[in-house]
């Protein structure tokens, strides 16, 4: 059996540096907005090029509250990708704003930037690209796009932790990047959490008080806030996961490429792409295949874990019907929704599973095509 994601090996590398650290915060008996939690605030900071960062309960989270620090909701709209994780599109909903969604680049799965000034109204308020699979998204075009048209950015680098776009970190260049760690992730805790960056002092304040009650002083409370600090554990387990990042990045990389080599005999089988000026760290790797669904069976029957990101797009999503959306609005979104399949991808796997992982998609291919 190989499975899609073995956070299991990670831990058995680690382990002991994690533990330390873990039962120091358990002595310590400081358990919420700690030593940890201001250090990495520091580190995470230094790590993506910002000038600050803040802890979050989630990466949910740092998007909603992304949105609300920019004083986006009611009546206005957001651009995005409908080819996401439903949370980026629940973000702009919890904050009261409609999504209004664009068209992907089926090259790269992210939002093609030469189809968003057509869906700019007058209500639109913000931009949020979303790096998928670990590849930013073209952010020279996106943020020309919005100080064109006088648009926030909000970044969702939930699956791109450490990947780069003409050698600048995403996160850094719109007004704010918003992280996950939840587990599955590139730099994934053990548990809940999440993170903002941003360069303004300002929207920086007002992020420390809306993840606090609403208040820069306690028992003080300026504005609807909310619950969502990142607890001391996993703070700490975070800075000890942030000096390997770079590390485990770069073995994703070097696993893709792998993979890349080892389907180049099988041109049916279309390898994802890197894009110009982009540093990819491979939170998934995603190929494009026909019959997907009987491969994607077949593949669990025979002990290759396998995912598919994912199966509806936002649009369709029952969620979003009031939105008016149909089937054929974004045509690119649709057929890769149709075709992507995500293949086991994580530092520690082995070349020899690799190998297995490969003939098996191939095997079951086949074994689909000689069945219709
Ligand atoms: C994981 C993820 C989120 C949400 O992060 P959580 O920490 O689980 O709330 C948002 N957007 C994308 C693209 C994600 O992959």
């Amino acid at each position: 059996m190989i499975p899609v994601l073995d956070t299991k090996r990670q831990y058995e590398k680690i382990g002991k540096e994690i533990e330390k650290e873990v039962i120091e915060v358990l002595a310590s008996g400081a358990y919420i907005l700690g030593k940890h939690n201001k250090a990495l605030q520091t580190e995470f900071a230094d790590y993506v090029g910002t000038k600050y960062s803040v802890g979050l309960n989630s990466g949910t989270d740092a998007l909603h509250l992304a949105l609300r620090a920019l004083n986006i909701g009611k009546g206005d709209e957001v651009i995005t990708t409908p080819f996401t994780f439903v949370a980026t599109a629940s973000a702009i909903g919890l904050a009261g704003a409609t999504p209004v969604f664009v068209d992907i680049n089926p090259d790269t799965f992210n939002i093609d930037a030469n189809k968003i000034e057509a869906a700019i109204t007058s209500k639109t308020k913000a931009i949020i690209p979303v790096h998928l699979y670990g590849q930013s998204a073209e952010m020279d075009k996106i943020m020309d796009i919005a100080k064109r048209h006088n648009l926030r950015v909000v970044e969702d680098c939930c699956q791109a932790i450490g990947a780069e776009f003409k050698g600048q970190k995403v996160g850094s260049s719109g007004d704010f990047g918003c992280f996950s760690f939840y587990p599955t992730k590139n730099l994934g805790g053990m548990g809940d959490g999440g993170m903002i960056t941003c360069n303004d002092e300002k929207l920086y304040n007002r992020i420390l008080a809306l993840r606090n009650h609403g208040g820069a002083i306690r028992y003080y409370h300026d504005e609807l806030g909310v619950n969502s600090r990142l607890d001391e554990i996993q703070a700490a387990i975070i800075r000890v996961k942030l000096n390997y990042i770079d590390t485990w990045n770069k073995q994703r990389r070097e696993n893709a490429y792998r993979y890349n080599e080892l389907f180049s005999k099988y041109p049916e089988i279309i390898t994802p792409k890197e894009a110009d000026n982009t540093y990819a760290v491979y939170h998934q790797y995603t190929i494009r295949i026909q019959h997907r669904n009987e491969v994607h069976k077949l593949l669990q029957e025979n002990g290759i874990g396998a995912m598919i990101y994912y199966p509806v797009p936002l649009h369709l999503q029952k969620l979003h019907k009031e939105l008016g959306y149909k089937e054929g609005d974004f045509p690119c979104t649709e057929k890769d929704t149709q075709l992507v399949l995500s293949l086991p991808m994580f530092p520690e796997i082995t070349e020899e599973e690799q190998k297995t992982v490969v003939n098996t998609v191939v095997k079951c291919l086949n074994m689909t095509k000689q069945a219709v």
